[in-house]
């Protein structure tokens, strides 16, 4: 498979998403295969998990010249990082999309009668496939994380994550004092305390 993708280069300093379909040569009917793995250009997700900068993005992706431009298709795979939205501790994973996209050749009606934000172009040759990558990863990843379905999330009096004291002897619980009780507490008369018999009496 690394075989047939020796000829797609990346040209310049240019995102490892923009591929080279000179290959296909404007002639419908030829298919080219890519299958590499590329670093993520940048964080690509949404704010509580992405695809970290640099993170392997595996490129897994048929080119196939159709009559009015490039059709891109396959998948692309990476992993994650990112927080629970529960507890905050790290979490890792996978991401996998599937593509379906066209890039339109210059000069053809597709170009003509559609807008280069709804299809994409074949520019000099190449078609760049970041904008629809951080679109689809987008969609594919959740807008709240957990680090397991059943994360119990934090204690909302200290803080503490609540999945440390799971099989512990005794739950993680504050005394929690009505402050009716903690006035009435504080008003208790000093009678109460048992006596000191060092401080030699009372008052
Ligand atoms: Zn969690
Ligand atoms: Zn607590």
């Amino acid at each position: 498979m690394a075989g047939k993708s020796r000829h797609i280069v990346h040209r310049g300093a240019r995102s490892p998403f923009v591929l080279d379909v000179s290959r296909l040569g404007l002639r419908p009917g030829s298919m080219i295969t890519v299958a590499q793995t590329v670093p993520a250009p940048s964080r690509i997700g949404v704010e509580l998990i992405a695809i970290p900068e640099g993170a392997p993005v595996e490129l897994d992706l048929r080119l196939e010249s159709v009559s009015e431009g490039v059709l891109v298709s396959g998948t692309v795979s990476a992993p994650t990082e990112g927080e629970c939205a529960r507890c905050l501790t790290p979490v890792t994973g996978d991401v996998e999309i599937y593509l379906t996209e066209l890039f339109a050749y210059p000069d053809s009606a597709t170009e003509a009668t559609t807008d280069d934000d709804e299809v994409g172009r074949v520019v000099d040759d190449t078609v760049d496939l970041e904008q629809p990558i951080i679109d689809a990863v987008g969609m594919m990843l959740p807008f709240s994380p957990v680090c397991r379905e059943d994360c119990p999330g934090l204690c909302p009096e200290c803080g503490v994550p609540l999945a440390d004291f799971e099989g512990a002897a005794a739950p993680h619980q504050h005394d929690v004092i009505d402050p009716r009780w903690a006035k009435l507490a504080a008003m208790k008369p000093a009678e109460e305390q048992p006596p000191d018999p060092a401080a030699g009496g009372r008052r």
